[in-house]
C-alpha cells in the first residue's frame, strides 16, 4: 500500500504496489507512490469516456467557470502544493521556484477559462447557412515531465477540460506525488471522471499512447521518447500535440554591452537549474567581445546560494535525479577533456543530493557534446564566433527547434537576425519568457503543435462544419 492514491472516478484508489519517490536535495524518501495496473488504467479511461458524454454538453460558460474554480482551488492550496513540489523535485520554494510555479500554475489555469472559440459563419445566405464549429476530441491522455510539474500539467488539463474533453494525466515517476495531490484538489470543483490520474513506471505511458479509448495525447519530454509516443499513437490514428526538447541558442552580437547583458543571459540559461525545454543553452558570443562577455557572466552566475530548496533563503537546488546528474557531470567532463576551459562551478560537491553549482565552460566548439547535446542542467558552453552568418548557420545547425535568442543594442538588427533562427519562438535581449496568450512550440524535432492562447485551444479540438441546406425540403 502507498501513501497517496490514483485519482479514478473522483476517488482516491490505492494500489497494491507502490514505489519510492526520491528527494533529489536529501536523497531520503519522500513518499511511496501508487503503481497503476493496467486494469486501473483502463478504469480510469472508462470512467473518462463515461465522463465525456455529459462534459462536452455541459454550457461553454459552465467550462470556463470550472477553470476559473480550478485557478481559485490552486491558490488556495498553493503553499502545500508548493512544499510537496520543493521536496519532490528539488526546486527552491522561492526565487522562480515552486511558489513560482504555483502562481503560474494558478495565472495560466485563470487565463484559459477567459479563452473561447466561437463559431465561425462561413456562409449564410438563402441556399445554406454553413458554419465551422469546434468540438472536442474525446479522452485527452496526458504524459508530463519533472521539471515544471505542475505548470505543464495545467497546461495540459485546463486547455482540454476548457474545450469539453476529459483527462488521464500520467505525471513522471520522478515526480508524481504532487500532480497526484493537486489533482485530488481539482476534483472537488469538477464533476467526478472528468480529470483522472494514473501513476507508475515503465510500460504506462506506452499503454496510454496504445490505448483505442484515448483520442488524442499531449506530450512534455524527451525527443526520443516523443518519437516513441507518434510512433505507437499512430495504432489508432490519435491527435498529437509534443512539446519535445530543445537546446536553444543565443547570439550575441559585437555591439552588446556585456555587464548589461549578462544577468539576463544567466537567467535564461539557469531558469529552473537549466532543466527547461525553452533554456538558453549554447551561447555563442562575437570575438571582439567574448573575454569581457566570459567575465562579466561569471559575475551573474556567482554567489547564488545553493541547497534544500525547503530553506527560504535557497536560490539554487539540485539537479532532479540521479539520471540527469550523471549525463550534466558527463557533460561537463567530456567539455574538460576536449579543452573546455571552466569559468565557473563545476567544483561538484559530496553528497547527499544531486548538486552542480551554475558552470560555465569557454573555449568549446560544435561538434563537442556539451553543445552539440541537450545538457538540462546548470552547465552552459560559450562558443566563440567571428562571421555572424556562420554564427547563424550554426545556431540552426541541429534537429531542435525551440527558442532561440539574439542579443543587441540596436533591437530592429536584432529582430532581423532572430527571425533568420529556425525555432518556435525567437526573442530578441531576453530568452525563455512565455505567457498564457502567446503560442508556444517547437519547429524541426522539437514538436508538433503549440500550447496557449486560442491557438493552443485549438489542438484539442476537431472541426465540424455544420451545413444546413434551405432548399425546401
Ligand atoms: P522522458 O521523455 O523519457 O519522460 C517524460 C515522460 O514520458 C515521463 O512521464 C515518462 O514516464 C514518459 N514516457 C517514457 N517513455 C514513454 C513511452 N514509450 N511512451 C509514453 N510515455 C513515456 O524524459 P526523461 O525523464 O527520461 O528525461 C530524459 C531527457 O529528456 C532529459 O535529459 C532532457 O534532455 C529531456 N527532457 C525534456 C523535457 C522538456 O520539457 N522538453 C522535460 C524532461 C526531460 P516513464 O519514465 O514512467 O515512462
Amino acid at each position: 500500500m502507498s501513501d497517496y492514491g490514483l485519482i479514478i472516478n473522483g476517488e482516491k484508489v490505492p494500489t497494491e504496489d507502490g514505489f519510492p519517490v526520491i528527494n533529489p536535495a536529501t536523497e531520503e524518501v519522500v513518499g511511496q507512490c501508487p503503481f497503476a495496473t493496467r486494469d486501473q488504467l483502463d478504469r480510469a479511461v472508462r470512467a473518462a469516456s463515461e465522463a465525456f458524454i455529459d462534459w462536452s454538453r455541459v454550457a461553454d460558460a459552465e467550462r470556463a467557470a470550472a477553470c476559473g474554480r480550478i485557478a481559485d482551488a490552486l491558490t488556495a492550496h498553493a503553499e502545500e502544493l508548493a512544499s510537496l513540489l520543493t521536496r519532490e523535485q528539488g526546486k527552491p520554494l522561492n526565487g522562480l521556484g515552486s511558489r513560482f510555479e504555483l502562481g503560474g500554475a494558478a495565472a495560466w489555469a485563470g487565463h484559459t477559462g477567459t479563452l473561447a472559440l466561437p463559431d465561425v459563419v462561413i456562409q449564410d445566405d438563402e441556399t445554406a447557412r454553413v458554419v465551422q464549429t469546434r468540438k472536442p476530441v474525446g479522452v485527452v491522455g496526458s504524459i508530463t515531465p519533472w521539471n515544471w510539474p505542475l505548470l505543464i500539467a495545467v497546461w495540459h488539463i485546463v486547455p482540454a477540460i476548457r474545450t469539453g474533453n476529459t483527462v488521464v494525466i500520467k505525471p513522471s515517476p520522478y515526480t508524481p506525488l504532487s500532480t497526484l495531490r493537486m489533482v485530488e484538489i481539482m476534483n472537488e470543483v469538477l464533476p467526478p471522471g472528468v480529470l483522472n490520474c494514473v501513476t507508475g513506471e515503465d510500460e504506462l505511458g506506452q499503454w496510454m499512447t496504445e490505448h483505442p479509448y484515448i483520442q488524442k495525447i499531449i506530450f512534455t519530454g524527451s525527443i526520443n521518447t516523443g518519437k516513441k509516443v507518434m510512433g505507437s499513437s499512430a495504432k489508432s490514428l490519435k491527435r498529437l500535440t509534443l512539446e519535445l526538447g530543445g537546446n536553444d541558442a543565443g547570439i550575441i552580437l559585437d555591439d552588446v554591452d556585456p555587464a548589461a547583458v549578462a544577468p539576463g543571459i544567466i537567467a535564461g540559461a539557469f531558469l529552473n537549474n537549466g532543466q527547461t525545454c525553452a533554456a538558453l543553452k549554447r551561447l555563442y558570443v562575437h570575438d571582439s567581445i567574448y573575454d569581457d562577455m566570459c567575465a562579466k557572466l561569471v559575475e551573474a552566475a556567482s554567489n547564488v546560494k545553493m541547497g534544500n530548496g525547503l530553506e527560504e533563503d535557497t536560490m539554487q537546488g539540485p539537479i532532479q535525479n540521479k539520471m540527469q546528474y550523471d549525463k550534466v557531470v558527463g557533460l561537463f567532463e567530456d567539455a574538460v577533456a576536449h579543452g573546455g576551459r571552466v569559468l565557473c562551478g563545476g567544483r561538484i560537491p559530496d553528497g547527499p543530493g544531486y548538486f552542480m553549482p551554475y558552470t560555465l565552460v569557454a573555449d568549446v566548439s560544435d561538434g563537442m557534446r556539451i553543445v552539440d547535446e541537450e545538457q538540462f542542467g546548470p552547465l552552459l558552453p560559450i562558443i566563440r564566433y567571428t562571421d555572424l552568418d556562420d554564427a547563424i548557420r550554426r545556431a540552426n545547425g541541429l534537429e531542435t527547434g525551440l527558442g532561440g535568442s539574439v542579443w543587441s543594442a540596436d533591437v530592429e538588427r536584432g529582430a532581423e537576425i532572430a527571425a533568420r533562427l529556425e525555432c518556435g519562438t525567437a526573442w530578441v535581449n531576453s530568452h525563455g519568457g512565455i505567457a498564457p496568450n502567446v503560442p508556444f512550440g517547437g519547429v524541426k524535432c522539437s514538436g508538433i503543435g503549440v500550447e496557449f492562447g486560442e491557438e493552443g485551444l485549438k489542438e484539442y479540438t476537431t472541426i465540424q462544419v455544420l451545413n444546413v441546406s434551405k432548399a425546401a425540403a
